[in-house]
């Protein structure tokens, strides 16, 4: 890729910055579009935040993050969706059209068991989606975070649960991270290409080795992730969004921003 016209850049990705230093320095550093992490809106109004963000020029790809459904307790289960009803109405004030799903998993029962608890969720938070025009993107997790943070460790099963569910409103986000090992992903791109249901593309690098499980990820290029390849893919399966930067790095967190968001620029103009 040549060009930054496809970029956009997490708030997760440079977690030091508020939501108003984010607009600022995105529009100085010319990155068009932000993914928005809801614990940066804070107690701020999310109709007010979307408005700012415009008004820099910024488009806004998603908000992060929805799901963490299964629990062997019905309480917390029941207290998960009224959860993703309230960013559902977030991602509507901001003006966000997707609301992204770590869809969750709770070690005290099988992965199965989370599995159909995922499912018995989404049937009832899609009708709630559709209501304000929300889409919903199940992004499917490395099996290294299946104890708590996603029993949906493939592209295939978030197809799966897609094709089961089969609403407009429901799809899937592909994250590099999570998916570049899978002896199945290129045709699982296509396959979830051919159902129109790739909503958003996500990309970071593996680093070898890798020193921490979450906050360790690498700038495009500084790993083995063939990003190229994977882009590729998307991009002939008929994907025609944005390439979302999504790091969590001590490292790159502990560097100045405006610094650190040069190096996105020219790892994304170099890898991507
Ligand atoms: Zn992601």
């Amino acid at each position: 890729m040549t060009d930054l016209s496809r970029l956009c850049i997490h708030t997760e990705t440079v977690k030091p910055l508020t939501i108003e230093e984010v607009a600022r320095k995105y529009r100085i550093h010319g990155i068009p579009a932000v993914s928005v992490w809801r614990h940066t809106l804070n107690d701020r109004d999310p109709v007010k935040v979307g408005d700012m963000l415009r008004g820099n020029g910024l488009n806004i790809a998603s908000l992060v993050r929805g799901g963490f459904f299964p629990s062997t307790e019905a309480g917390k289960r029941k207290k998960s969706i009224e959860e993703n009803k309230k960013a559902i109405e977030e991602a509507s004030a901001l003006g966000a059209p997707l609301l992204v799903q770590v869809c969750g998993a709770d070690p005290g029962q099988v992965l199965n068991e989370s599995v159909n608890q995922i499912y018995e969720a989404l049937v009832e938070l899609v009708p709630f989606a559709e209501q304000y025009q929300i889409k919903l993107g199940i992004e499917p997790l490395h099996p290294m975070y299946s104890d708590t943070r996603s029993a949906i460790n493939t592209l295939k099963q978030a197809n799966d649960l897609v094709e089961q569910l089969d609403p407009g409103w429901l799809g899937v986000v592909i994250d590099v991270y999570h998916t570049w090992w899978d002896p199945s992903l290129k045709e699982e791109i296509f396959r979830c290409g051919r159902m129109n249901k790739i909503f958003a593309f996500h990309i970071c690098d593996w680093k070898v080795p890798t020193e921490n499980m979450l906050l360790d990820r690498g700038l495009m290029g500084e790993g083995c992730i063939p990003i190229r390849q994977i882009w590729n893919w998307i991009i002939l399966a008929g994907f025609d969004g944005p390439v979302e930067v999504e790091i969590f790095s001590e490292k790159y967190w502990a560097m100045d921003q405006d610094n650190y968001i040069e190096l996105i620029k020219e790892s994304f103009v170099r890898n991507v």
